[in-house]
């Protein structure tokens, strides 16, 4: 067992960290959950409101939250890896429609439970901008704008700010303009994820920790030399996923990594901006992602640490210097204003990867196993959408959500090793030139539309 990561989210957690019991003995259940993050917990909580008579386990093999759920970016939002075109070729126009409208009630699915169930994830729906700060990324900009209107969307869903407009939001250096969409807020993750296993189990749901699962089959789950019986299985593991071998190759372990300032001054804050506490990213080719938290912080993550040859995960892997000094660098950047701030916090973890980029619920009826995941690091609100559409699956109970494009989709293999290693590290670094490249000629290059190409969309 690893001990749980370091992040300021888990050391903004009130209460010490108590771990539960393992599983020491063989069990019958109704439906073993393997993983106690967003996933595994959204679906135990919405299989026991409709059904309250399962006997559910969560199966964990360090703590509840351990995983991406618990020191994630924080951004609980409509985001979906897959853009609707794609969407509409694996169905049509209107359900790839209701699929984007599902992301945003989604949003608001996951507020009201934290309100209904009291949990205090300093929850702020204030929404999200992606700013633009050189031509190529305004272009990006008001294309995206286009794009969602074309697909009927208005702009209480998705607009664009101008220059002028856009610096009394949010006052980066250089902005030209920037696009708002209200349907995401800003939460701590690790106060969702850890209050939300306290409501599963006070509905009735026993979590198992410290136990790993080294594997499962029709029926049958194997953990700490126990066997466990389950009429159903949910694998809940996500980017740990690659560990089992039936999965090896459905999904890529990727790195994000974050880092977290000291709180700052109420007057640097007048100057930056984000009053509602709105979530912020750009139009550049690497992703970034920041927030700015409860207490007066920035919380700030980004890609671009290196992939690690046969899908390994490993705790040392969250820290990555060169990777944290980059976001630091950029996020001053964004914001020369706070030049000279401390870093209290360097954290990150995997998050899982299809090789379309396409997220999934599945269920194999012959095994009665289901899966859901590789969320391409947009899966605080997707998760829950996950655990909802599962629930309905299991109790067979067909739905507006068993009958979304992402249910039962299927995504080719990753490459076998070198190939893998060699593709998705080249594709790293390129995404990296490219930004180089754009800054330096203010043009978008061959290798932005590779890019493209290379991930599918
Ligand atoms: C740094 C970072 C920033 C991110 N930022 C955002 C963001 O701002 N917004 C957003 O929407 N998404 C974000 N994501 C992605 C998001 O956090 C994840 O998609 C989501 O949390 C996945 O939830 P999950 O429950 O499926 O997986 P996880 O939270 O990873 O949970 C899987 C659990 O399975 C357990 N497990 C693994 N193997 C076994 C085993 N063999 N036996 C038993 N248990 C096992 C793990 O310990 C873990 O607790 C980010 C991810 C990272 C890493």
């Amino acid at each position: 067992m690893s001990h749980p990561p370091k992040s300021l989210w888990w050391d903004s957690l009130s209460q010490p960290l108590k771990i539960r019991e393992s599983v020491d003995s063989n069990l019958e259940l109704d439906v073993a959950i393997i993983g106690a993050g967003y996933t595994g917990l959204w679906s135990a909580y919405y299989l026991k409101q409709n059904e309250p008579n399962l006997k559910i386990g969560l199966i964990e093999a360090n703590v509840a939250g351990f995983g991406a759920s618990g020191r994630n970016g924080g951004w609980c939002s409509a985001l979906f890896p897959v853009g609707l075109e794609k969407l509409a070729e694996q169905s049509d126009r209107q359900t790839a429609i209701r699929m984007q409208k599902t992301m945003f009630e989604t949003v608001d699915e996951v507020g009201r439970i934290i309100e209904k169930e009291g949990i205090d994830a300093e929850w702020q729906k204030g929404g999200s901008y992606s700013i633009a700060r050189d031509e190529i990324q305004l272009k990006r900009a008001k294309e995206e704008t286009k794009h969602f209107k074309e697909w009927g969307f208005n702009d209480f869903d998705f607009t664009f700010f101008n220059q002028i407009e856009a610096i009394n939001k949010i006052n980066a250096s250089n902005i030209l303009g920037t696009t708002f969409t209200p349907h995401c807020a800003s939460i701590n993750p690790a106060k969702l994820v850890r209050q939300l296993a306290e409501v599963v189990e006070k509905n009735g749901i026993k979590i198992f920790e410290n136990s790993q699962v080294t594997n499962f089959s029709k029926n049958r789950v194997f953990v700490n030399n126990q066997e466990i019986k389950a009429k159903f299985i949910i694998n809940a593991t996500e980017a740990y996923r690659s560990n089992f071998k039936q999965y090896k190759r459905t999904s890529i372990p990727v790195y994000s990594l974050m880092i977290a300032t000291e709180p700052l001054s109420i007057e640097t804050w007048d100057e930056i901006g984000l009053k509602n506490r709105e979530t912020f990213a750009d139009y550049r080719n690497l992703i970034i992602y920041g927030q700015r938290t409860k207490d007066n912080r920035f919380a700030f993550g980004g890609r671009g640490a290196p992939y690690h040859f046969g899908s390994k995960i490993n705790p040392i892997f969250d820290q990555h210097q060169k990777t944290h000094r980059d976001l630091l660098e950029t996020l001053i950047d964004i914001f020369p204003v706070i030049k000279g701030v401390k870093v209290t916090h360097t954290w990150g973890g995997p998050l899982a990867i299809a090789r379309d980029w396409a997220p999934h619920v599945t269920f194999d009826k012959n095994s009665n196993i289901l899966s859901a995941g590789c969320y391409v690091g947009d899966g605080v609100a997707t998760a829950n959408l996950a655990g909802r559409t599962i629930s309905d699956l299991i109790l067979n109970k067909e739905s507006n959500l068993t009958s979304l494009p992402w249910v039962q989709h299927e995504s080719k293999k990753w490459e076998i090793e070198p190939f893998r290693w060699i593709g998705i590290n080249s594709t790293l670094q390129l995404a990296k030139f490219a930004d180089v490249m754009e800054k330096k000629y203010k043009k978008e290059t061959f290798v932005t539309k590779l890019l493209s190409k290379l991930r599918g969309h």
